[in-house]
C-alpha cells in the first residue's frame, strides 16, 4: 500500500473523531492516525467516551513497534496532564514517534502543553493542518473552553408560511419522518435538550434521543434530556435513571437562557 500524506491522514483523523460526538462530554472529540516511516497507516483511534482511552493511546496500542520513527496525526494537541488516563505526550515519546502533526492547539489550561513536552523530547511538531475542519467538529467543546459558556443550537420547525402549528392545536407534526430522524440524531450529539415553559405546558414533549446510539459505556447518554422553564428554574427531569447521570444545569446555561429570553 502506498503511503498517505499527513493531510489525508488528518482528514481520516477528523472523520474518526466525529464518531465520538455525543458520548465524550465533558471531553472533546479526538481522532488519531499513526503512520510508519513509509507513510503507511499502522494505527487508528478515537476518543469514544469520557474516562475511556484517548485517541492516541488506542492508535499506539494498534501500531505497537511500528509506530517507532513514524508520524502521529491527531486532531487536537495531545494532552500533557495525568488525568483519568496518562499523558498522551509522554506515551508518544515513549513509543518513539518522530513527528506529531496537530490540527488544533488545546485551549484547556489543565491539559495543554503537550506540544511543548514533545518538542522538548526532540519530536518534530507541526500545528494547524486542517485546523478549520477539526475546529468545526469540536465546536461545542471549544466554545465552552474558550468562552466559558455552552454551545447552543436553536432547533426550529416552521411551515413555508412561517407557522409552527395549526391555530386550533390539532397538528401533531409539521415536519416529515426524515426530519424527525434528523432531530433525534442531533439530540444524540448534545448534552441537554431544553424547551421553553410554553412548550412544556402545551405539549409536554419527551425529549430523549431515540435509537441513535449503540449501547455501551455511555448508553445512558440518550437519557440526557431535561426540561427547563425559561425563567431559569428547572421544572423537572425526565428519563434519567439516576441522579448521577443527570447533566449539571450550569449557572452559565441558566444565565444565557435568562438573558436570551429577556430581550
Ligand atoms: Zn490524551
Amino acid at each position: 500500500m502506498a503511503g498517505v500524506s499527513t493531510d489525508e491522514a488528518m482528514r481520516r483523523a477528523i472523520a474518526l473523531a466525529a464518531r465520538g460526538l455525543g458520548t465524550t462530554s465533558p471531553n472533546p472529540v479526538v481522532g488519531c492516525v499513526l503512520l510508519d516511516p513509509d507513510g503507511d497507516v499502522v494505527g487508528e483511534g478515537f476518543h469514544a467516551y469520557a474516562g475511556g482511552p484517548h485517541a492516541e493511546i488506542v492508535a499506539l496500542a494498534q501500531a505497537g513497534r511500528r509506530a517507532r520513527g513514524g508520524t502521529a496525526v491527531v486532531t487536537l494537541e495531545p494532552c500533557d496532564h495525568i488525568g483519568r488516563t496518562g499523558p498522551c505526550s509522554t506515551a508518544l515519546v515513549r513509543a518513539g514517534v518522530a513527528r506529531v502533526v496537530i490540527a488544533v492547539p488545546d485551549p484547556n489550561p489543565v491539559a495543554s502543553g503537550g506540544a511543548h513536552t514533545l518538542r522538548d523530547a526532540g519530536v518534530q511538531v507541526d500545528i494547524g493542518v486542517r485546523a478549520d475542519e477539526a475546529e468545526a467538529g469540536n465546536l461545542a467543546w471549544l466554545t465552552s473552553m474558550r468562552r466559558g459558556w455552552p454551545h447552543v443550537i436553536w432547533k426550529y420547525a416552521a411551515t413555508l408560511d412561517g407557522r409552527s402549528a395549526a391555530a386550533d392545536g390539532t397538528s401533531m407534526w409539521i415536519t416529515s419522518e426524515a426530519a424527525r430522524i434528523d432531530v433525534h440524531a442531533l439530540r444524540g450529539t448534545v448534552d441537554a435538550v431544553v424547551v421553553g415553559v410554553g412548550t412544556v405546558l402545551a405539549d409536554d414533549p419527551r425529549l430523549a434521543a431515540e435509537a441513535t446510539r449503540t449501547p455501551g459505556p455511555t448508553e445512558c447518554r440518550d437519557a440526557f434530556s431535561y426540561q427547563l422553564t425559561v425563567g431559569g428554574t428547572v421544572s423537572r427531569y425526565i428519563d434519567c435513571p439516576s441522579d448521577a447521570q443527570r447533566p449539571p444545569v450550569t449557572a452559565a446555561l441558566v444565565d444565557l437562557l435568562t438573558r436570551a429570553t429577556a430581550r
